[in-house]
């Protein structure tokens, strides 16, 4: 497991938050600064790891959170989107997500693309089925069910 790392630069009323490394039961985002911010913009693109006890640290941040206050997440990887998908309350009240990865799977050189979709207000994600492999350039499909994964759009 990696350290995680929190870096923050407010701009007025908006604070930007980078999440990287691990998220677990050392994880204390008491520090950040919630101070007259109305809206977070949190990158989780350097997210490596969540456990459990990760989850419930995130939570008890979370429930903290001024009814004021907005939250975007970008750039959320897939162990963040199934957390969103599973867990009551990990994707905050005020919260949306602007971006997300979805993995495709090569079956020719056995790896995973992540393709990074775009969230816009009001209009329905349309995934592609195949993308390029990012590694052998053959066709990557899709390797989530849709249905599940979009769950936290909804
Ligand atoms: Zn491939």
């Amino acid at each position: 497991m990696s350290q995680l790392e929190l870096k923050q630069n407010k701009q007025g009323t908006t604070l930007n938050l980078t999440i990287s490394g691990s998220i677990d039961e050392d994880a204390d985002f008491a520090h950040v600064d919630l101070n007259e911010v109305e809206l977070m913009i949190v990158n989780l693109n350097g997210l490596k790891g969540l456990n459990s006890c990760g989850i419930r640290e995130w939570i008890r941040w979370t429930q903290k959170f001024p009814d004021t206050l907005k939250v975007a997440f970008l750039n959320c990887p897939k162990i963040a989107i199934e957390q969103m998908n599973m867990v009551e309350g990990f994707l905050p009240k005020n919260g949306i997500v602007k971006s997300f990865y979805i993995p495709y799977y090569c079956e020719e050189c056995d790896s995973v693309t992540n393709y990074l979709q775009e969230v816009k207000q009001g209009v329905e994600v349309d995934a592609p089925e195949e993308i390029q492999c990012e590694n052998c350039k053959q066709t990557a499909e899709i390797d989530v069910i849709e249905a599940k994964y979009f769950k936290f759009l909804k």
